[in-house]
C-alpha cells in the first residue's frame, strides 16, 4: 500500500501492529461501543486546491456578482435541505439554520467581496483567504468546543466553493442504502441530516473531537465513533471490512480472523450487557448497605434530554450552556435563554437540572466575545472570570435561569471558581439580579440551590472556606486534572499522563470530600472521571453523593454502585492513599473489585 507522507507520520505516531496485515489507528473515542462492518468513504472535496488568478478592474463587479450568486445558490441548497429534514431529526435544524446564517455572515460574505475588490483576485481565492483566516482564529482556541466551531466555517465555505467551481459532491450521501461505517474528513450537520442515520453503524472522521457534531450525533444514536483519525480517508478503502472501537478510540483495518472473532464476541457481550443494564437503568443507584446515590446526565444541548431520560438518569448534573452563545453572531437574548432552560427544566421535572453559567473560553478572539488576544487562554479570562468582568452578559443569563427555575427543579452552578472572593462576587450579582427581576415585576424562583464547580486546584485546597457559601460542590475532573497535573486535556502527546487515579487527584478529591462532610455541603462529581465504572469504588469511598456523566455511561455506573457496599471502605481507601503511582492504585482497585468489572461495559 502506498502511504502519503501525512499518513506515514500518522501511522508512525499510532500503533502499527502488523504493517502487512492488521493496522490499528488510534483516534479520539467520540462515542463508545464496537461495530464491525463495511467502510463507506464520504469523498467530499475540500477547499484546499482552488484556482487563483488576478482580475482587471473592469471584471471586478462581475466577479463579486458571481460570488454573490454562488452564495445565493448555496443558501437555496441549505433551504432545500432544511425543508427535507425528516421530523425525527428536527433537533438538528438549529445547526443547519446556523450554517444558513453563516453563509451571509459579515466576516465571511462582506470580507470576501471586499477582498475581491481590494486585491483584484478571483472569488475562489478571496473566499479561501477569508475562510482560512476565520478558521485560524478558531483553531488557535484551546477549548475543543470552540475549536470545532471552525468546522462550521469550513462546511459553509465548502458549499459556496462548490457552487463557484461547479463541482458537485462525488456521491450522494443520502443514497446510502446499506448498513455502513461512514469514513469522512468531517461530517457537516447538513450532511448528517441527509443520511438515513439508521443505516449508519459507526463513524470515523479525520477531524473533530468529543464535542463535535459527529460525536454528539453518534452518542445520541448510540453508535460508536472515533474522531481525529489522521489520514483515515487515505488508508481505509471503500467496502473494506473494518472494526471501530469507540470506547478505546481505535480503528482496526484489515482485521485478522482472530481479531474479527475477538471483537464479534466483545460486541455481542457488550450488547447483551447493555441491554441487560438498560432494563435496570431506571432503578435507583442504591448500594447493598442502603446508601442512596444519584447518577445524573451531562448535556450540552436541549435535545440530549431524551437520552438522559432514556438512560435512567436521576437528573441533570451538568448543563453546559455555551452552545447557545456559539450559534449566532449575536449574544442570545434573555428570552431565548429562558425558553431553552425552561424547556429542559420542564422536561426533566421533578428531577433536578444543574445549569452551569457560561464557561466561555478566555480566548477573546472568539466571535461575539471579541477582545484582546491571550497567550494562554486556559489560564486567562475564562468562565466566571469573564462573567464577573462582563456583568451585563452574566446577569442576562442569571435572569433567564431564575425565571426558568419556576418551571422545574433548577440548581445554579458557577464554573472555574478559584477563591472565596469569586463566589461572593458571583452571589452578589445573583442577588442584584433577583432584585432587578422583583423591580421589573417578572416572576422567578430565587429559592434555588447554588453551588460551584471544583475544577481549579486552589478551590479544592480552599474547599473548607468555600463550603460556607454554597449548597453543593461539583468536582470537574476534566479541568481539575488538567490544572493539577499540568496536562493539557486536549493534547494527544500528553494524553497518557492525564490520569484520574493519580495520587494527587485522589488527595485533592479527599480534601474536598472532608470539607463537604464537615460543613454538610452536598458532594457531586461531573467530570469524566465519574463516568468510568472502574473509578466508582474509590469515588464511593471518597463519599461522592452524585455522579454525573454522558448519558450512555449511566446504566453501567448505576450497576456498579448497586454492587459495592460502602461499609468497611476505610481500609480500602487507606490502602489507596498509601500508593505512590496511578498504576499501583489501579492494581488495588483491580485486586479488590476486579470481579465486578468483568460484567460491566467500560
Ligand atoms: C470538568 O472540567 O470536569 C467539567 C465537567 O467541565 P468542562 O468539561 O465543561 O470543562
Ligand atoms: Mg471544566
Amino acid at each position: 500500500m502506498k502511504l502519503s507522507h501525512g499518513l506515514k507520520m500518522a501511522l508512525e505516531n499510532n500503533e502499527l501492529m502488523n504493517a502487512s496485515q492488521e493496522i490499528v489507528i488510534k483516534g479520539i473515542g467520540g462515542s463508545p461501543g464496537i461495530c464491525i462492518g463495511k467502510a463507506y468513504i464520504v469523498d467530499r472535496e475540500g477547499v484546499d486546491v482552488v484556482q487563483q488568478y488576478y482580475l482587471f478592474d473592469s471584471d471586478l463587479d462581475a466577479e463579486i456578482d458571481r460570488f454573490k450568486k454562488a452564495v445565493a445558490n448555496a443558501t437555496k441548497e441549505m433551504e432545500d435541505i432544511i425543508a427535507s429534514v425528516p421530523s425525527e431529526y428536527h433537533e438538528q435544524l438549529y445547526i443547519l439554520e446556523t450554517h444558513k446564517v453563516l453563509l451571509k455572515d459579515k466576516k465571511l460574505y462582506d470580507k470576501t467581496c471586499t477582498m475581491i475588490e481590494a486585491n483584484k483576485i478571483n472569488a475562489e481565492w478571496a473566499l479561501k483567504k477569508v475562510s482560512t483566516e476565520i478558521r485560524r482564529v478558531f483553531d488557535d482556541m484551546s477549548d475543543s468546543f470552540f475549536r470545532e466551531r471552525g468546522a462550521d466555517v469550513a462546511h459553509v465555505t465548502d458549499r459556496i466553493m462548490r457552487n463557484l467551481t461547479g463541482n458537485k459532491p462525488q456521491e450522494q450521501i443520502q443514497d446510502i442504502n446499506k448498513r455502513v461505517i461512514l469514513i469522512a474528513r468531517d461530517l457537516s450537520p447538513a450532511e448528517t441530516s441527509q443520511i438515513q442515520l439508521h443505516k449508519v453503524q459507526g463513524f470515523v472522521t479525520e477531524l473533530g473531537g468529543k464535542t463535535s457534531h459527529t460525536s454528539i450525533i453518534a452518542r445520541t444514536l448510540q453508535v460508536p465513533a472515533v474522531l481525529g483519525v489522521t489520514g483515515a480517508k487515505e488508508v481505509i478503502t471503500s467496502e473494506s471490512i473494518i472494526i471501530v472501537d469507540g470506547t478505546k478510540g481505535a480503528v482496526i483495518l484489515n482485521p485478522s480472523d482472530d481479531s474479527l472473532i475477538e471483537y464479534e464476541e466483545k460486541k455481542s457481550i457488550s450488547e447483551r450487557r447493555r441491554k441487560h443494564m438498560m432494563r435496570f437503568s431506571s432503578k435507583p443507584a442504591m448500594t447493598p448497605d442502603g446508601a442512596q446515590k444519584k447518577v445524573m446526565g451531562n448535556i450540552e444541548l436541549l435535545e440530549e434530554v431524551v437520552s438522559v431520560l432514556d438512560h435512567g438518569a436521576d437528573g441533570i448534573g451538568l448543563y453546559r450552556t455555551e452552545f447557545l452563545y456559539m450559534t449566532s453572531n449575536e449574544l442570545p437574548t434573555e428570552d431565548q435563554l429562558f425558553e431553552n432552560y425552561r424547556e429542559v427544566a420542564d422536561l426533566m421535572y421533578p428531577l433536578p437540572v444543574t445549569i452551569r453559567t457560561l464557561d466561555i473560553n478566555g480566548d477573546k478572539k472568539a466571535g461575539i466575545f471579541n477582545g484582546h488576544e491571550e497567550t494562554n487562554p486556559v489560564l486567562g479570562l475564562r468562565a466566571i472570570r469573564y462573567c464577573l468582568k462582563r456583568p451585563e452578559i452574566f446577569k442576562t443569563q442569571l435572569r433567564a435561569i431564575l425565571r426558568a427555575a419556576e418551571y422545574g427543579n433548577v440548581r445554579l452552578m458557577f464554573p472555574m471558581i478559584s477563591g472565596v472572593k469569586e463566589i461572593l462576587a458571583a452571589k452578589k450579582l445573583l442577588d442584584e439580579t433577583k432584585n432587578d427581576l422583583l423591580n421589573d415585576k417578572i416572576s422567578f424562583n430565587g429559592d434555588i440551590e447554588v453551588g460551584i464547580m471544583i475544577e481549579v486546584p486552589s478551590a479544592a485546597i480552599l474547599s473548607d472556606l468555600m463550603a460556607d457559601y454554597v449548597d453543593f460542590f461539583s468536582i470537574g475532573t476534566n479541568d481539575l486534572i488538567q490544572y493539577a497535573l499540568a496536562i493539557d486535556r486536549g493534547n494527544h502527546d500528553v494524553a497518557h499522563l492525564f490520569q484520574p487515579l493519580h495520587p494527587a487527584i485522589i488527595r485533592l478529591v479527599k480534601t474536598v470530600s472532608e470539607a463537604a462532610q464537615k460543613k454538610k455541603v452536598k458532594l457531586f462529581m461531573c467530570g469524566e472521571m465519574a463516568a468510568d465504572p472502574f473509578h466508582v469504588p474509590i469515588l464511593l469511598a471518597l463519599g461522592i453523593d452524585e455522579f454525573s456523566m454522558n448519558p450512555p455511561s449511566i446504566p453501567s455506573v448505576k450497576s456498579i454502585i448497586r454492587q459495592i457496599s460502602t461499609e468497611n471502605m476505610v481500609p480500602f481507601l487507606e490502602k489507596v492513599l498509601k500508593q505512590q503511582s496511578p498504576d499501583e492504585i489501579i492494581q488495588i482497585v483491580q485486586d479488590t473489585y476486579g470481579d465486578l468489572f468483568k460484567e460491566t461495559i467500560r
